[in-house]
């Protein structure tokens, strides 16, 4: 592990960040509902429940929210929900890397490979000194 290897990794991942795009929170799921209608066929069998509707489901405020949405706009939203969690695992990804850093840091100046600019640390003491 040196510091340009950790730079390089940081800059693959900040890459795939930006050619992500809208991520939405939640899922979609398939519902067949039943209507108000005393005497309609959805009362009496579950199979021919109306359907199918195409539901978005998210917390809001901690209480799960719902939308319905259009079969056309079913695709749309199951890719922006995949770039949501492709940005997580981007992120989990980068805090890790960033721990990686910190243990890197950690390490005598002498046993790392320093390239380019100063590390913050060595700033630091250059102030003090
Ligand atoms: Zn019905």
């Amino acid at each position: 592990m040196n510091q340009e290897r950790l730079e390089q990794q940081l800059n693959d991942l900040k890459k795939q960040l930006i050619s992500l795009g809208m991520a939405i929170p939640g899922s979609i799921q398939t519902a067949y509902l039943r209507c108000g209608k005393k005497n309609c066929r959805c009362q009496q069998d579950e199979k021919l429940r109306h359907g199918p509707y195409f539901l978005w489901y998210r917390r809001v405020n901690g209480k799960t929210a719902t939308q319905s949405i259009a079969e056309e706009d079913v695709h749309l939203f199951r890719t922006w929900i995949d770039n949501r969690e492709k940005l997580e695992a981007l992120v989990q990804k980068i805090i890790s890397l960033g721990a990686d850093y910190a243990a890197f840091l950690k390490l005598p100046p002498e046993n790392r490979k320093i390239q380019g600019t100063q590390c913050a640390e060595s700033k630091i003491k250059g102030i003090k000194g």
